[in-house]
């Protein structure tokens, strides 16, 4: 990664730049951070020849050769003055709440437009809502464009950000287009590296976050922080990583709960983490529990399953939402005990 001496390259700087990357079968992609914009090298970027020429260049800073398999996300990198923001909100500074449906429901908007009102009056940030869903069986209910006008009148009558899931290229058009706060990849997608570098791409540049799902059946957790670097090196900074549970499950539970990961990713990456409680346990009554260990794991947030009628929902709002009572009071406790984990350090993992 290549650090300008001022905030930003000049466009003749930048092709200047561009060329001799390019004698060497590299290039380059502009990521604009809250502090300044790095420039992030695609290719084997180890010639030492190549590198010498770069920082010969009299604008150029330096040239940072990152060892670990993700160079942006790394705590080390130059992005980890970055801070991604949901609305007013700065994820890294205190505990903040995604809240909302599973499913948002076409046939029934109001409980939609009640819970968006009952999650921002409890606390949360911004609200979540199922537009489309991958669903195991094809049979199951797939989602409805006709979800995407509730998500957007939510965000109109509360004022809150709003995060909905995309799954293909075309659902990511849709919510660019629409100017959707917060683009969710599902575990599903946690390893589709072709939709990763098609929503960096389609964002950067942009105020939008990406909250990146752990893949389900992801292994180590660099693998889920490479996953965070194809958004990256698209050219969207704004990544937040959202452990959710894995397989195989824990008897009794939907998934292995994993919110502990949380101070490992912190020791490896500058990226926030925002832990979903839901899918990890599965029902409603550990949901709180699942929340309070995400807080003491020093996780920045939630992104937790809420409706006001819950056994009216669907999708899995039935088995594992939570009240927006049940969640005014975990915020309030979350916090606390979050002020309280925060008091103790992170290990930093070398670059
Ligand atoms: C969801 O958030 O409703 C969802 C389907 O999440 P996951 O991809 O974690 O299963
Ligand atoms: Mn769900």
């Amino acid at each position: 990664m290549i650090l300008p001496r001022e905030k930003a390259f000049t466009s003749a700087q930048l092709a200047e730049v561009e060329g001799i990357l390019a004698e060497y079968g590299c290039s380059v992609t502009v990521i604009a951070g809250t502090t300044r914009t790095i420039y992030a090298i695609s290719g084997d970027e180890r010639d030492e020849e190549m590198v010498s020429r770069i920082e010969g260049l009299d604008f150029v800073e330096r040239f940072d050769r990152i060892q670990a398999p993700y160079r942006l996300m790394h705590r080390a990198s130059d992005l980890s003055s970055h801070r991604v923001k949901i609305g007013s909100a700065i994820l890294g500074d205190g505990f903040h709440v995604i809240a909302g449906q599973c499913t948002i429901d076409p046939k029934n908007p109001q409980y939609f437009l009640e819970t968006a009102h009952a999650v921002k009056e409890a606390g949360a940030v911004a609200i979540r809502g199922g537009v489309w869903k991958p669903r195991t069986s094809p049979n199951a209910y797939q989602g409805d464009d006709k979800a995407l006008e509730i998500l957007l009148r939510a965000r109109a009558e509360t004022g809150l950000p709003v995060s909905t899931e995309v799954m293909e290229d075309r659902h990511l058009q849709v919510v660019i287009d629409a100017g959707v706060d917060i683009i969710q990849i599902g575990t599903r997608n946690a390893l589709n590296y072709g939709l990763l570098k098609q929503v960096g791409k389609g964002t950067a540049g942009t105020r939008m976050v990406v909250l990146l799902k752990r893949g389900m059946h992801m292994g180590p957790v660099d693998e889920f922080l490479c996953a965070a670097e194809y958004i990256a090196a698209g050219g969207n900074p704004n990544v937040v990583l959202c452990p959710r549970g894995t397989k195989p499950e824990l008897d009794g539970y939907r998934n292995f709960p994993d919110e502990s990961i949380s101070p490992l990713l912190k020791a490896r990456t500058w990226a926030p983490v925002v832990v979903d409680p839901s899918h990890s346990v599965g029902k409603a009554a550990y949901v709180p529990f699942a929340s309070l260990a995400a807080a003491a794991y020093g996780a920045d947030g939630l992104n937790v399953e809420t409706h006001v009628c819950g056994s009216k929902g669907i999708g899995d709002d039935p088995k594992q939402s939570i009240t927006p009572a049940t969640l005014a009071k975990l915020i309030r406790d979350c916090k606390e005990i979050h002020s309280l984990s925060a008091g103790y350090l992170v290990p930093v993992q070398k670059a």
